[in-house]
């Protein structure tokens, strides 16, 4: 495994619509790996493969419990991940973006998601999400889009410390 360079804006390649993964190979696992430990040093809760420049439907998120601290962080790899489904009910978060450093913003997104994919072999999946896990998944899967938080953000700011749970 290695740590890979995060690519910042504008970067042409957050900007593209990343390609759906055929092949489910060695050269796909090392892809995960490598953004598994990519985004465990940034450190942040999630990352698309298009952050690492490489424009394909991956994504990785790492993130426990909101409401229960004692709970571990849990390890979600997608591949060619689609939202199924997304709750009328929305609410604003706070969003900072490994790619977009120095900024964060106010964004309205849906407060629960079904979300369906891939994992690394191959075999379908399926899952729920919702709150801050439901909001960087729908992060992460814009990023495949070729869409930033700054595109959707009601407000913009520089905060005067980083946030946590870049994504
Ligand atoms: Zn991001």
């Amino acid at each position: 495994m290695s740590v890979r360079t995060i690519v910042t804006v504008p970067n042409d390649v957050l900007r593209r619509k990343a390609r759906p993964v055929t092949k489910f190979d060695d050269k796909l696992k090392t892809l995960i790996d490598d953004m598994i430990e990519t985004m465990r040093e940034a450190p942040g809760v999630g990352l698309a493969a298009p952050q690492v420049a490489v424009p394909e439907r991956v994504i990785v998120v790492e993130f426990g419990d909101e409401e229960d601290e004692e709970v571990p962080p849990k390890l979600y790899v997608m591949v060619n991940p689609e939202v199924t489904r997304s709750s009328n009910d929305t609410e604003i978060g706070v969003e900072g973006c490994l790619s977009v450093p120095g900024l964060v913003g106010e964004v309205e997104r849906s407060v629960s998601v079904t979300i369906k994919g891939k994992n690394r072999h191959g075999q379908p999946m399926r899952l729920k999400a919702k709150g801050w896990l439901a909001r960087i998944f729908l992060h992460e899967i814009d990023h495949l889009d070729g869409i930033l938080f700054t595109d959707l953000a009601t407000s913009i700011w520089q905060p005067e410390e980083p946030i946590e749970d870049r994504v």
